[in-house]
C-alpha cells in the first residue's frame, strides 16, 4: 500500500503448513498481503461484536458469554451440547456433536470466542458445530493447553498466547473464512509483525495528527487504549492519499500539455449563433458560457465538467463552445453514449445552426452505418470538412483521423470510462491536446468529485430553463391491481388530451420485457392507439425512423428499454411508465424521468412494482417519488449502493485498493488527502509517482 510493499513469501516466513492454509482460503501469498487484512471488528473486554448484519450462511466470528447450556444424549445416542452465547447485542445459539471438549468447557459464565457458518432458525441465529475457544477473563490465565489453542500455537508458544490473549485490551476480530479461523488469522499476523522490523515511513513527512504507518500497521491489528480508532484514521488516509495522487498527477500532466488556444472571435458563428438563439440562455448558462469560452482562449488544455439536471439545457451550452473553436480553425467532436442519442443530437444541432443560417457542417459517425456512408463520413473528418463529428464509440477507433481536433465534448460523461475520453483526445494533431468538456446529469457527491474528477474543473447548471413543468411521480404496486389500472388509464387521458407517453420495461424477452407489454398494451389495453416498441436489438436505422416517428408525434405510446435513459427530448411526452422499478438503480430512475417534464405540460411519472411495501427495494422506490432533486438522489444512490460497486471491478480480489476509506462518510479525510496530494506532487514528483505504483485510477460511475 502506497509506498509501501512487504514482498516476503509467506512460506518462507510462517510455518509452511499455515502458510498454504491461509493462501489457500484467502489467495495471500506475501506478507503484506497478509498484513493488510484487517480486523472487521474488536472486543473490547468482552464486549459487543454485532452478528446482526450477517447473512444466512456468512461465516461469523464472534466473542460473548456463555448464557446456559447442556448436553443430552439423541435418540440415536449421539450425545448434543447445546449452548447460548450472549454477545452483547443479542444471543446466538451453538450446537455441537459429540463435543467432549464442548461439554467440558462451555460452561455458563465462560467467555468463548466462536467462529463458524450462521443459520437462522425461527429468527435465532444459531452456529452448528463452529469452532471455539475459551478465553480468559480480563487478566486471567486461559485454560492450559486445551482445545483449539493449538491452531494459534503453530506461530508461537503456548505460553505467549496465554500472555497475548489475558493482557490484550482489544482482540482482534478477523473476517474468517472456511478452512481458517479468525483467532489462526490473529496467530499469524501476530507473528508476522512480532519478524517484521520496524517500517520507515513511506511519505515524506508523517501527516499531521496522524500515528506513523508503521505504528498505525502495528496498532489496527492489536491496538491499545484508548482504541484502533487513531490507526484506522492513518490506514485510511494512505487509501485517500493514493486516490488523491492519481488524480494530482493527472491533473498536472494535462496542465503541462500544449492545447489550441481559441479566443472568441469578435464575428463568426459563435457571434451569428448568439445574436439568433431561439431563447435568452439562462443565467446559469450564461456564466457557463463565459467559463468555457475564457478557457478555450488559453493554450493548456481546458478539463471541464458540466454537471446539471436534466433538461437544464447543457447541449446548447456545448454547442456555443464548439462554435468558438470552429471559429479558431478547429473541429469538434461530441461523443455520445448510444447511437439514438447521437443522431438525435445531430438532427437537433443541424436546426438549431440551419434556423440560424450557419454554414457549420454537422456530421454523424455511428457503429450501424452503412459501409459507403461511413467511408464518406471519414472522409470529411480527415479532409477538415465536418467542422462538428458526433458519434458513439466508433468515433473512438482507429480508423478515425481528424485534420484538427480542437475540442472533445463527452456527452452523459457516466457512460464512459477515462480511458475512452483520452483515447478520443489522442486524435489532436501532433504534440496538441484538444479541449474537454464533459457533461453529466447524474450529480456527482462531493467526495467522488474528489476522488474520480479532482481533475476536472466543475460547473453546475442549478436552474432549469422558465417554463419547465414539476414531474409528479407515484409508486404502483403490482399487488394494488386497481392502481395498475388506473395507471394505464392516466396514460390514455393524457394521450387523450394531445401528449405520449414512455413506458420503459426492465428488459426485452420474457415476462414484464418489452415484446410482452407491447402486446398487452397494443392488442389489449389500448387497441385505438399507436403503439410502437424500441430496443437495442432493433437495427440502427430501425431504431432511429422509431424514434424520429416518436418525436414527430406519429405514435403516442413508446414501449421501450433504457436506451431511452440517456438525452432523449420529446417535449410532448408527458408520461413515464416504468415497469418493475425496482430493477433500476437510482440514478437511473431519475434519467429515466427526466424524459418528461421537457416541455410546457405537467408531466407524471409511475413507477411500477412487484415489490412489497417496507422492503428495501420498495423505499428506495419510494424516496425516488419524493425528491426530484438531482443531488438528493446521488447521494442517497451512493448509500444503497454497495462501495465496491461505486469504486468498480478493480476493487476486487486481494488487491482491493480501498478496504477501510468510506466514500460517503470520509468527506474531510479524503479532502485533506486532496490537498496533501497536490502538494505532494509540486514538491516531490518522484515519490509521488513512487507512491501511486499498482495504484489504478479510479472510475466511480459504473460504465455499462
Ligand atoms: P440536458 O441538459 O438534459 O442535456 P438539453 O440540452 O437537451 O438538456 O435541453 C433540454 C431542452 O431545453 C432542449 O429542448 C433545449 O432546446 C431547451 N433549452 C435549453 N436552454 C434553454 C433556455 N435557456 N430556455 C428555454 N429552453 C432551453
Ligand atoms: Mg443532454
Amino acid at each position: 500500500m502506497l509506498g509501501w510493499e512487504d514482498a516476503r513469501l509467506l512460506k518462507d516466513v510462517l510455518p509452511a503448513k499455515e502458510a498454504a492454509k491461509i493462501t489457500k482460503a484467502f489467495g495471500y501469498a506475501t506478507v503484506s498481503e497478509l498484513l493488510m487484512h484487517f480486523p472487521r471488528a474488536y472486543s473490547h473486554h468482552g464486549s459487543a461484536v454485532s452478528i446482526e448484519n450477517a447473512a444466512e450462511g456468512d461465516q461469523v466470528t464472534l466473542i460473548g458469554t456463555v448464557m446456559s447450556g447442556g448436553t443430552i444424549r439423541t435418540k440415536t445416542g449421539k450425545k448434543l451440547t447445546k449452548v447460548r452465547i450472549y454477545y452483547g447485542m443479542g444471543e446466538v445459539e451453538a450446537t455441537f456433536f459429540n463435543s467432549w471438549l464442548a461439554e467440558k468447557q462451555l460452561v455458563t459464565g465462560t467467555n468463548v470466542m466462536v467462529s463458524g457458518k450462521v443459520k437462522y432458525f425461527r429468527g435465532v441465529a444459531e452456529l452448528s458445530q463452529p469452532a471455539f475457544i475459551v478465553l480468559p477473563q480480563p487478566g486471567e490465565k486461559p485454560k492450559r493447553g486445551v482445545g483449539k489453542l493449538r491452531d494459534l500455537s503453530a506461530f508461537a508458544s503456548v505460553e505467549e498466547l496465554e500472555e497475548l490473549l489475558s493482557e490484550l485490551d482489544y482482540i482482534p476480530i478477523y473476517p474468517a473464512r472456511k478452512g481458517y479461523t479468525a483467532w489462526g488469522m490473529m496467530g499469524a499476523i501476530k507473528f508476522l509483525l512480532d519478524n517484521t522490523p520496524e517500517i520507515a515511513e513511506p511519505l515524506d513527512t508523517i501527516p499531521a495528527g496522524l500515528p506513523s504507518f508503521d505504528a498505525a500497521l502495528r496498532a489496527i491489528h492489536f491496538p491499545e487504549e484508548p482504541g484502533p480508532e487513531q490507526a484506522i484514521e492513518r490506514i485510511k488516509y494512505n487509501e485517500a492519499l493514493g486516490l488523491a495522487l492519481v488524480m494530482a498527477l493527472r491533473h498536472a500532466d494535462t496542465a503541462a500539455q500544449q492545447a489550441p488556444a481559441c479566443p472568441a472571435a469578435d464575428d463568426g458563428v459563435r457571434v451569428d449563433f448568439l445574436g439568433q438563439l431561439p431563447f435568452p440562455l439562462t443565467a446559469g448558462q450564461q456564466e457557463v458560457v463565459g467559463d468555457i469560452s475564457a478557457d478555450l482562449a488559453e493554450s493548456h488544455p481546458m478539463q471541464r465538467l458540466l454537471q446539471g439536471e436534466v433538461g437544464s439545457g447543457k447541449t446548447v451550452v456545448a454547442l456555443i463552445a464548439m462554435l468558438q473553436a470552429i471559429d479558431a480553425g478547429r473541429q469538434c467532436a461530441m461523443l455520445a453514449p448510444t447511437e439514438v442519442l447521437a443522431v438525435q443530437h445531430a438532427r437537433g444541432l443541424t436546426e438549431m445552426l440551419s434556423a440560424a443560417g450557419l454554414p457549420t457542417s454537422v456530421v454523424v459517425l455511428t457503429g450501424s452505418m452503412s459501409t459507403a456512408r461511413k467511408r464518406q463520413a471519414l472522409l470529411d473528418i480527415i479532409s477538415g470538412q465536418a467542422d462538428i463529428v458526433i458519434g458513439t464509440h466508433a468515433l473512438i477507433q482507429d480508423s478515425v483521423e481528424f485534420f484538427d481536433l480542437g475540442l472533445v465534448v463527452v456527452d452523459e460523461q457516466h457512460r464512459f470510462g477515462v480511458e475512452q475520453r483520452d483515447q478520443l483526445r489522442g486524435k489532436g494533431r501532433e504534440g496538441i491536446t484538444p479541449h474537454l468538456l464533459v457533461m453529466t446529469a447524474t450529480p456527482i457527491p462531493r467526495t467522488i468529485a474528489l476522488t474520480s474528477f479532482a481533475d476536472l474543473a466543475v460547473s453546475t447548471l442549478r436552474e432549469l430553463p422558465r417554463g419547465r413543468q414539476e414531474i409528479q411521480t407515484s409508486v404502483v404496486p403490482e399487488f394494488k391491481p386497481d392502481w395498475v389500472a388506473r395507471a394505464w388509464e392516466r396514460i390514455r387521458e393524457e394521450v387523450a388530451a394531445g401528449r405520449q407517453a414512455f413506458v420503459v420495461c426492465p428488459r426485452i424477452e420474457g415476462e414484464g420485457g418489452v415484446e410482452e407489454t407491447f402486446a398487452l398494451l397494443s392488442q389489449q389495453v389500448f387497441p385505438e392507439l399507436g403503439v410502437a416498441k424500441l430496443h437495442g436489438r432493433m437495427s440502427g436505422e430501425e431504431k432511429d425512423t422509431v424514434m424520429a416517428d416518436f418525436a414527430a408525434g406519429g405514435s403516442d405510446i413508446l414501449v421501450a428499454t433504457t436506451v431511452i435513459e440517456v438525452g432523449i427530448n420529446v417535449p410532448n411526452a408527458t408520461v413515464m411508465y416504468i415497469r418493475e422499478a425496482q430493477n433500476f438503480g437510482v440514478s437511473q430512475l431519475h434519467q429515466l424521468r427526466g424524459r418528461v417534464g421537457r416541455g410546457e405540460h405537467k408531466s407524471l411519472c409511475l413507477l411500477h412494482t412487484t415489490m412489497e411495501p417496507s422492503t428495501p427495494s420498495y423505499e428506495r422506490l419510494v424516496a425516488v417519488a419524493a425528491t426530484t432533486d438531482g443531488f438528493e438522489l446521488a447521494e442517497l444512490d451512493l448509500r444503497t449502493r454497495q462501495e465496491g460497486d461505486v469504486l468498480g471491478t478493480a476493487q476486487s480480489g486481494t488487491r482491493k485498493q480501498v478496504k477501510l476509506l468510506s466514500l460517503i462518510y470520509d468527506t474531510e479525510l479524503i479532502q485533506q488527502a486532496t490537498v496533501d496530494a497536490e502538494a505532494l506532487v509540486a514538491r516531490n514528483r518522484p515519490l509521488a509517482e513512487r507512491l501511486v505504483k499498482g495504484i489504478e485510477g479510479q472510475d466511480y460511475l459504473e460504465k455499462s
